[in-house]
């Protein structure tokens, strides 16, 4: 019987599984990468480069593993790197951090997200979540036992409706989830949205989720309006950020998250747990090329390019643009095109044009079909190119 492999198949009601997240797929990331792949499509779907990210950083890595940096870092990270990051926010936003009890090296952004959440919310939580909302921010709530609390933000800017906020605020909101510059609209906040986020917080109980992946991909030089410039709010935030996407490598899946110490400890407790620590070398690396301020502050400049390279080649197709001002991405409308549903659409045209998008209605719980999809630009000259060329004919 030597070599005989056996595969025993249960059923899923054998195993009585009660889903703690009966209403979730698999991501639409997922989903449209693999229909790009299927059909060869030029992908604009996914956010993620497809140029060689920096190689002086690349080098530092392999430095740091060849000087034997390849056993656990720290639970909170490895110091200098979070020594760099407090520098780093002193420069920019004039803030006070303490790289001890203030910052954690996470596995990227989403987990810095998820663990936020875990270690605050109790069964029946209210979480006000403004959409279109990055798709893991509902399930992280709902795994959690707590209750999503949706409101739009309204086109054609994508804006947050304060007197909406304050309306649907009730005695169990916990937290309110920000993100800036916006995924996937490129909407970025104001330093308006940011007196009204203070005068909806002050003397409540309510905490804040600040995603703030994209802070150094803003553009026409916009200020990023950073929780990490307002000591007060900071008080009762957690404001996460990923180096994946800034130094685009985000196969590595590395970030961090900036909490006031008492929702820092609280952080730790869940992540010490979970992954507790994080790649060693990447975050040697990262210690070293973070000294040099260029490697932040150039980084607008050539995002920058890149989505006025992409609108500017759009011009010649019949999609209509909204504005972006910060990320990856840009959104379009196609009501000189068809008539279809942004799900139908994209995936028409990754299948007949060999272009892959994001339908926006994925960022809705509802599917609320806005007939808006959304590009990434953060790609190589030649693949916009190839891409447009693509799009000029649909
Ligand atoms: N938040 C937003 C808004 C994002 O677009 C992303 C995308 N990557 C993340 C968080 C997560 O970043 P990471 O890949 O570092 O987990
Ligand atoms: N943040 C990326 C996007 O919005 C993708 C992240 C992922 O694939 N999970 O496209």
């Amino acid at each position: 019987m030597g070599g005989m492999i056996y595969f025993y198949t249960l059923k899923s009601a054998d195993l009585n599984i009660s889903s703690k997240l009966p209403d979730v797929g698999t991501t639409i990331f997922t989903v449209m990468s693999a229909l790009a792949n299927e059909y060869n499509a030029v992908n604009l779907g996914q956010g993620f480069p497809d140029y060689p990210m920096n190689q002086e950083l690349l080098a530092k890595v392999n430095e740091a593993m060849l000087d034997g940096y390849n056993q656990y870092a720290p639970m909170q990270g490895y110091l200098p790197l979070r020594e760099v990051l407090a520098e780093k926010v002193q420069y920019l936003y004039g803030g006070n951090i303490n790289p001890d009890t203030q910052i954690t090296i996470t596995p990227g952004g989403t987990y810095a997200i998820y663990t936020a959440l875990t270690a605050i919310l109790r069964p029946g939580d209210e979480v006000i979540i403004f959409e279109p909302a990055y798709d893991s921010y509902v399930p992280n709530v709902i795994i959690n036992g707590a209750i999503p609390v949706l409101i739009d933000l309204r086109l054609p800017g994508y804006n947050i409706d304060w007197e909406e906020v304050r309306r649907k605020i009730t005695p169990r909101t916990k937290m309110i989830m920000l993100n800036t510059p916006h995924n996937p609209t490129g909407m970025v906040l104001s330093p308006d949205d940011i007196r009204q986020l203070r005068s909806v917080t002050q003397n409540t109980g309510i905490f804040i989720l600040s995603d703030e992946v994209y802070e150094h991909l803003i553009f026409d030089d916009i200020q990023h309006e950073s929780i990490l410039r307002h000591p007060d709010l900071l008080e009762r935030s957690f404001v996460t950020f990923s180096f994946g996407k800034l130094y685009h490598c985000t196969g590595w899946k590395l970030g961090y998250c900036i909490s006031s110490a008492p929702l820092m400890k609280e952080f730790r407790k869940v992540h010490q747990f979970n992954c507790f620590s994080c790649h060693t070398p990447s975050q040697v690396a990262l210690a070293n090329f973070l000294r040099n301020k260029d490697s932040y502050l150039r980084l607008s400049a050539f995002m920058q390019e890149k989505r006025d390279y992409f609108s500017m080649l759009m011009k010649a197709t019949r999609f209509t643009a909204l504005p972006s001002h910060g990320s990856y991405f840009q959104c379009y409308q196609y009501p000189r095109i068809s008539n279809e549903t942004d799900a139908v659409f994209t995936v028409r045209i990754t299948k007949e044009h060999g272009v892959a998008a994001v339908p926006v209605s994925a960022f809705y719980q509802s599917g609320y079909d806005s007939k808006v999809i959304r590009f990434c630009f953060a790609k190589k000259k030649e693949t916009l190119e190839a891409a447009v060329e693509k799009l000029m004919k649909v």
